[in-house]
């Protein structure tokens, strides 16, 4: 598994990933974070953290996205979820019809 393809699967669990420098955050529902696929992210860290920092970066949740065609909020890269939440807070704050 490529370090794309196990970013791709971290997504497909919910699970956002984003770095800062050398450290690499894992942001969702533990329970698709199971113990090997932990263990294989500590394993491969650098590798995905490398990989992370150079696609592109959610405007809205700062989380790389891994997705192939990604949305944009604001003319800024994002997340489809990200930007339906976005959508939807904005249309409730009347800002969208
Ligand atoms: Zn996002």
């Amino acid at each position: 598994m490529t370090a794309v393809e196990l970013l791709a699967e971290l997504a497909r669990g919910g699970v956002a990933v984003a770095c800062d420098g050398a450290t690499l955050f894992l942001r969702g529902p533990r329970t698709r974070l199971d113990a090997a696929l932990l263990a294989e992210c500590r394993r491969r860290k650098a590798e995905l953290i490398a990989t992370a920092t150079r696609l592109p970066m959610c405007c809205i949740c700062a989380a790389s996205i891994v997705e192939r065609l990604p949305a944009s909020w604001g003319g800024e890269p994002c997340h489809h979820a990200c930007g339906e939440v976005a959508f939807g807070a904005a249309k409730v704050a009347r800002r969208y019809g």
